[in-house]
């Protein structure tokens, strides 16, 4: 017999996966958690019924989230990820050689405990020594730490439950108070296709606190529409004027120099979304 999962991506559309097994399902304390063994992309784990991150394509989006922003800054040596209980943005970040200290502030402790369990691939950085995981709100963390993060990268699950304040102006102005004067920032914005309102919302709000608002894109075959966005906030350093002779070299499988550059050639209707 075959089993298929579905992610309802719109009210029109859906993912459908056939699946060897379902490894895990709870309900935590902030949400619906599943890890799927899909045959496609391998094992899956998905919240309140929406993919996070697969085994197989996993890399554009962590790869993308954090190689942008820590190759912008000259010297990214604190770095804040919030959300991101998966550890696969971490696992990036300490990659950089100029970060010293990596700090994740994931609300739900069950995130990474199962992903410490069914994703040691994506989980494997949480134990480097310069990482510290703390289970608390993202809200609370930098509203509590001024004027101390080099970058903030904030892996957030879609707008909905604990990340709805995510997107929201209040945050924005509260990160860049936790970043130092010439810190910069990170947010993932969903869909151009999908969720065309929450990157010009996103972009408006950010610009608002940023001198440097900047939106690029990637490929992430299980997000809706594959098409996914990033939208950065800089207090100082242009993420387009990269001196990117001097990236330094280590493993990647989707950034490049190169496509730290191209991420932000937009196509015109997205280019339109974010029009003052
Ligand atoms: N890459 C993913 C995506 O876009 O689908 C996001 C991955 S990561 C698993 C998202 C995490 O953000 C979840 O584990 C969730 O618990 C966490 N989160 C949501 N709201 C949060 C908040 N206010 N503070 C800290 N973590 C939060």
């Amino acid at each position: 017999m075959e089993l298929w999962y579905t992610e309802k991506q719109t009210e029109n559309l859906g993912l459908t996966c056939k699946t060897n097994n379902t490894l895990h399902v709870e309900q935590t304390e902030f949400q619906s958690m599943a890890v799927i063994n899909t045959v496609q992309f391998g094992r899956m784990l998905v919240l309140d019924g929406m993919v996070q991150t697969t085994i197989e394509d996993e890399f554009v989006y962590h790869e993308m989230i954090t190689h942008v922003p820590l190759n912008t800054h000259p010297n990214p040596q604190n770095v804040l990820v919030i959300g991101g209980g998966d550890g696969g943005a971490i696992r990036e970040v300490i990659k950089h050689p100029a970060v010293k200290k990596a700090t994740l502030v994931e609300i739900d402790r069950r995130v990474v405990e199962i992903s410490r369990e069914y994703f040691p691939e994506i989980s494997c950085g949480l134990d480097d020594p310069r990482v510290t995981v703390i289970y608390d709100d993202g809200i609370k963390h930098v509203a509590d730490h001024k004027d101390y993060y080099d970058v903030i990268i904030v892996d957030s699950t879609e707008p909905v439950g604990p990340a709805v304040e995510l997107f929201s102006y209040n945050f924005y102005k509260s990160i860049s108070e936790s970043l130092k004067k010439d810190g910069l920032f990170v947010a993932q914005t969903e869909s151009p296709f999908f969720n065309a309102n929450i990157i010009s919302e996103c972009y408006q709000k950010i610009s608002e606190v940023f001198s440097i608002t900047k939106l690029y894109l990637a490929n992430v075959p299980t997000y809706p529409s594959g098409l996914w966005s990033f939208t950065m906030g800089s207090k100082k350093y242009d993420p387009e004027a990269v001196d990117v002779s001097a990236v330094p070299d280590y493993p990647t499988r989707y950034y490049t120099p190169k496509l730290h550059l191209s991420c932000f050639v937009l196509p015109k209707f997205v280019a339109e979304l974010i029009v003052p």
